[in-house]
């Protein structure tokens, strides 16, 4: 009797039972609201900030001091201002609704005191990125575009090399492997895709979330592959091995350069249609900045996430193209289609395994579990007898 590709994906998801599918759709379509909701709300803050003239002021008080100066205090205010406007509804999107979902285990506390980290993180180079491009919006003129394009690689490039060694320590702890079964498979598959074993880490991610992940990040001698404790201790060991067979996926099919990539070319999109439709936004906002104004930083920020929002189908699909490559190595690498699909199934409770094709091809950062589960079950039809 031949094996039966399709009864096997279903026998896996409806496994979880209805109830739990359910609640899966009710939370991933809910995740897809609050990123509607939040750039909604950062508008309303961007619209509150103009009209109190907050920046109006503070760019009057500095005139007399350098561009540089000034447009990096007014960048670096603002995001810091607008984060603390918009922190009533980041409790209730990132900490609230995790923690009703029980994705979280995190105490307010710290998850307060972790995010004021991010913040001071995010003000101080947000702010250095924003007055590159206010030094390039004033000094170059018309292909100041470009030039902030540039600006983007040479950012995101450095921050995913400083990443793991300066700012993914301030938010957990990175371990080497402990002795054991567990390390020993995980060197042996580190060994045939030739990536050094003291580069795989287990890291305390239960800290914030309780979710079963890894991830794969840095760049040259600062690239790691880091595991959850959350998937070391709830995965077998078979299913630990065909996740990290993934995430060496990602790191020896270069997939950070991709995403470096998409991140230039789109940057540059952003910022040509920011320098188009500026003074329309600014306009209804009530905002009479130009765009070479650091005061109108609101406006510019504004047409950023928008265009950011509206280019998610994209970026998506190119994300999704680097997960359906990773999948495809961890089955050649470890040929452990049915752990990877049990270990799959283990994230359906955060992404509805069965979306809705539109929802999919707009939202979803990975393939559904469903298409997942499908791709292992013919890996094996294929590769079993
Ligand atoms: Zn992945």
């Amino acid at each position: 009797m031949s094996f039966d590709v399709q009864a096997a994906t279903d026998n896996y998801i409806n496994a979880l039972g209805p109830e739990a599918l359910a609640r899966a759709a009710a939370y991933t379509s809910g995740s897809h609201w609050t990123l509607l909701w939040g750039f909604l709300i950062s508008t309303a803050v961007a619209w509150l900030v103009i009209k109190l003239q907050v920046l109006d002021n503070l760019e009057d008080k500095l005139k007399h001091k350098s561009l540089w100066l000034r447009s990096f205090a007014i960048s670096g205010a603002y995001l810091f201002l607008s984060s603390l406007l918009t922190l009533p509804w980041t409790l209730y999107a990132d900490w609230w609704r995790e923690m009703s979902y029980g994705k979280t285990s995190q105490p307010l506390s710290d998850f307060l005191s972790q995010g004021s980290v991010s913040l001071l993180i995010s003000t101080l180079l947000g702010g250095l990125f924003l007055s590159g491009v206010y030094f390039f919006i004033r000094r170059l003129g018309r292909y100041w575009w470009a030039w902030s394009g540039g600006l983007t690689a040479v950012t995101v490039s450095t921050l995913m090399l400083i990443g793991p060694l300066w700012i993914e320590p301030l938010f957990n702890k990175y371990t080497p492997l402990p002795p054991g079964e567990v390390r020993e498979a995980l060197e042996e598959l580190a060994k045939q895709a030739k990536i050094q074993p003291d580069r795989i880490f287990v890291y305390n991610g239960s800290r914030q979330s309780n979710r079963f992940t890894a991830n794969v990040s840095g760049l040259g001698s600062s690239a790691r592959i880091a595991i959850s404790d959350v998937t070391v201790t709830q995965a077998s060991l078979d299913e630990v091995k065909a996740v990290t067979g993934h995430e060496i996926g990602h790191y020896v099919s270069g997939h950070v350069w991709n995403l470096i990539g998409t991140a230039v070319v789109l940057s540059m999109i952003f910022f040509y249609l920011t320098d188009a439709m500026f003074n329309m936004v600014a306009r209804r906002l009530g905002c009479t900045a130009s765009i070479a104004e650091p005061r109108g930083i609101a406006v510019l920020l504004v047409c950023i996430s928008f265009l950011s929002l509206m280019a998610q189908p994209i970026t998506n699909y190119v994300v999704r193209l680097g997960e359906i490559e990773a999948d495809q190595y961890s089955y050649k690498a470890v040929n452990l289609p049915d752990a990877m699909a049990s270990a799959l199934v283990k994230t359906a409770e955060y992404r509805d395994p069965r979306p809705h094709p539109l929802q999919e091809l707009i939202f979803y950062t990975h393939p559904s579990v469903e298409k997942r589960v499908r791709a292992a079950m013919e890996w094996k039809a294929q590769h079993t007898n």
